[in-house]
């Protein structure tokens, strides 16, 4: 299995590996595969180059390839040799082709701490820079009680923190709220995480702030901090609204992490707007900046839109991982002395135990005992 992308596709892979292994099938390491699934992503075009490229070598290594994910839903021509974009019928579609499959999964759930629990699909918002909606635009809502039960596997498995995402996570049709008062009855749950959030349809608050298991991190998309590439991009926001937002968490969650994603060197971004951009993320302090240099992709509005030059985009992306590495020092600063219950994961690092707070530090303490800390919530001191 390769898995392309964001965090609901490695979800989607997850649960296509344990329905590959319930009909049946062998996961094995890449050179001894016969089969390669590939699920992949189009969010840039960068992204859907890389996959055509690792299907090409795929190729070369004579596997038979399997695509699917946001490629195989917009029927993209690649050299696999089978596109299958619904994903729950590939065991089945396999199962026909083939008497014995093995497949390789990269990173085995047991390694880790945190599950990711996928409660939401699809988007049909359309903002303009984006091809998400082209190719998952069925929205779907898992039901609650499907949600439990994935969580109440989670707790059994040994996972301490859960994380609930989504393309469009707060679309959910039952309030973000209830689902994280209903996964916080769970006994063994002691964390509950939320994926990226549209800053416009982030309502219920005050609900979540009384829910001692949910962790006080946001990732709220900005995008632009300049409100007329805002509206250019289709956002649904102001920044005067997006302050406020962020104003009213931080009254409910004081020492949350807020954390965004910003594209640079969207189509007519001048260095006005761009300096704009700069001075909001100084002003709201982000705890995490994911910097993204705009990608044209076609189908979309905004690639019939006055492009930027490439090298202004570059330069604008540096720009603003510099000011990501300041910001994210000054708020571990505000963050010394304090002492958080921090989750301890999967020890690539011998000489290191490494975990994150609740509002998403990444902690590091230094390995004297030699024991496994994986897994253990322990009382830590950021220092
Ligand atoms: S909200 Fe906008 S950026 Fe997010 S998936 Fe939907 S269209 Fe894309």
């Amino acid at each position: 299995m390769e898995t392309f992308g964001c965090k609901v596709n490695q979800y989607d892979s997850e649960k296509l590996v344990t329905d590959l292994v319930n009909a049946g099938f062998v996961l094995t390491l890449s050179q001894y595969a016969r089969i390669v699934i590939v699920n992949s992503c189009m969010v840039t075009e960068i992204a859907e180059n890389k996959v055509k490229k690792q299907i090409a070598k795929l190729k070369r290594q004579h596997k038979f390839v399997v695509l699917t994910g946001c490629i195989a839903n917009r029927n993209i021509e690649t050299d696999a040799d089978i596109s299958i974009p619904e994903k729950s019928e590939i065991a089945k579609i396999l199962s026909e082709k083939f008497t014995v499959i093995s497949t390789e999964h990269t990173a085995s759930a047991s390694h880790r701490t945190r599950k990711f629990i996928k409660i939401q699909d699809g988007c049909n918002r359309f903002c303009s820079y984006c091809i998400i909606p082209y190719a998952r635009e069925k929205i779907y809502s898992k039901p609650l009680d499907e949600i439990i039960l994935e969580a109440k596997d989670a707790a059994d498995k040994g996972f301490k923190e859960i994380v609930l995402i989504g393309i469009n996570l707060a679309t959910h049709v039952t309030p973000l709220a209830e689902i994280v008062e209903k996964c916080s009855d769970i006994y063994g749950i002691e964390r509950i995480r939320l994926g990226s959030l549209e800053p416009d349809i982030f309502t219920d608050i005050e609900r979540l702030a009384k829910l001692p298991k949910l962790c006080p991190h946001f990732h709220l998309s900005l995008q632009s901090g300049s409100d007329k590439i805002l509206k250019l991009m289709n956002r649904r926001y102001t920044t005067a609204e997006y302050s406020e937002l962020v104003e009213k968490i931080r009254k409910f969650f004081p020492d949350c992490g807020i954390t965004t994603d910003i594209i640079v060197g969207f189509p007519q971004e001048t260095d006005s707007d761009f300096k704009q951009t700069l001075e909001f993320a100084e002003k709201i302090k982000f705890s995490k900046i994911h910097v993204f240099p705009y990608s044209k992709r076609s189908g979309t509005k905004a690639a019939e839109m006055p492009q930027i030059d490439e090298y202004v985009k570059t330069v604008r992306a540096d720009v603003l991982k510099n000011l990501d590495k300041k910001l994210k020092w000054e708020f571990y600063r505000t963050q010394i002395g304090k002492e958080y219950p921090v989750l301890f994961e999967f020890e690539k690092n011998p000489n290191a135990h490494t975990g994150h707070t609740p509002n998403f530090m990444r902690i590091n303490v230094p390995n004297t005992d030699k024991i496994s800390w994986q897994g253990k919530i322990m009382l830590t001191e950021v220092k």
